[in-house]
């Protein structure tokens, strides 16, 4: 393993970031190379903590000559949002000073632009700066994988069209407990990677890109940072990475059993009004149409101080909110339904 850091001066006088790069050097350079990141949204840490012990396990590999792909690794992606606290609150999503979300905006290039991305960084602030960077070492590889989680959530992933279903194999190898397919059109860092291999040809826009991989993980919820969690997770991935031959060991894989829905059957669950939201059921959970999500106190203590939430459509619990004061329109539940839901969607990310 080498170890390299990538240093980014601050947009402020005396101020340096240092962002450590784990390199694993594969034998053959006709296999799949590969790129893991976490914590791109800072306090996201289970993939941190995968990614401690996937490099246990991938040393190993090294010791017995079993890497055959070049593997680089970003622990934690975000210096920069691990060190912004407001009022002792980690603030690791946006941006303080751009109030820009630090999976979003990154640059809708072709992969032959790659080169740009690094050339005269100067003009750019630090957070454009790191995010040109992560993403230069990405497009310099076949199977990026971004690793982040949730709220409380079960383990799941965003997964382009363009790679499914090819990239079963890797919701299988995790044991993903649903896939939700999504239609490439945000400036998040996994579509911005996915966006310039399909806009590798001038003028042709490639509908299906096999071979390659570029995913959003969603790693459970928040909190769900754990040793066994971790190891297992990264004997996962670890498995995946040998199944598309970057490391050189036998693995079976079985098929993916677990829904893959498109964004479109995304049932967002909101706060028709604030208050204290009360849930009666819980991730991982399956309901019917019209069964009781949540009841929020609007006006406590009164006699009709309450509302109801009921799911508009059947379908599983995918994640949930941690907050109990909600605020209207808040985001309580993500259901994954086998029907479109009605309400209307933009195109791209589910979230700001
Ligand atoms: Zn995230």
């Amino acid at each position: 393993m080498e170890t390299s850091e990538i240093i980014l001066s601050g947009d402020t006088a005396g101020i340096e970031w240092r962002l450590p790069v784990l390199r694993f050097k594969g034998s053959d350079p006709k296999v799949p190379k590969v790129y893991i990141q976490a914590a791109l949204h800072a306090n996201e840490l289970p993939g941190t903590a995968l990614i401690h012990f996937l490099c246990e396990m991938l040393r190993e590999a090294e010791k017995a000559g079993q890497i055959l792909g070049d593997i680089t690794i970003v622990p934690h992606a975000n210096p920069i949002g691990a060190a912004q606290s407001h009022f002792g609150e980690l603030q690791g999503r946006f941006d303080l000073g751009t109030r820009t979300n630090f999976n979003r905006d990154f640059p809708l290039i072709s992969v032959r632009e790659r080169d740009g991305l690094v050339e005269n960084l100067d003009q750019y602030g630090v957070v454009d700066r790191l995010k040109r960077q992560l993403m230069h070492m990405a497009l310099g590889c076949d199977l990026v994988i971004d690793l982040h989680c949730d709220d409380e959530s079960l383990q799941y992933a965003y997964i382009d069209d363009a790679f499914w279903p090819e990239a079963a194999d890797l919701a299988s190898a995790l044991d993903m407990e649903a896939v939700l397919l999504s239609d490439g059109e945000s400036s998040a860092f996994e579509e911005a990677v996915g966006y310039a291999w399909k806009h590798e040809v001038a003028g042709d826009k490639k509908a299906l890109l096999p071979g390659k991989l570029s995913v959003t993980v969603e790693l459970r919820g928040g909190r769900d940072v754990y040793p066994e969690m971790a190891k297992k997770d990264a004997a996962g991935l670890f498995k995946f990475l040998a199944s598309r031959g970057a490391i050189e060991t036998a693995v079976a894989l079985g098929p993916f059993t677990g829904p893959a829905v498109p964004l479109d059957n995304i049932e967002m669950i909101r706060a028709p009004e604030a208050g204290t939201v009360l849930f009666h059921r819980n991730i991982g959970e399956k309901v019917g149409e019209g069964e009781l999500l949540a009841t929020i106190i609007t006006r406590p203590g009164m006699a009709d101080g309450t509302v109801e939430v009921r799911a508009p459509q059947a379908g599983l619990i995918v994640t949930r909110s941690s907050e109990r004061l909600v605020r209207r329109r808040a985001d309580l539940m993500k259901i994954a339904c086998a029907s479109a839901s009605k309400a209307a969607r933009k195109p791209g990310a589910l979230e700001n």
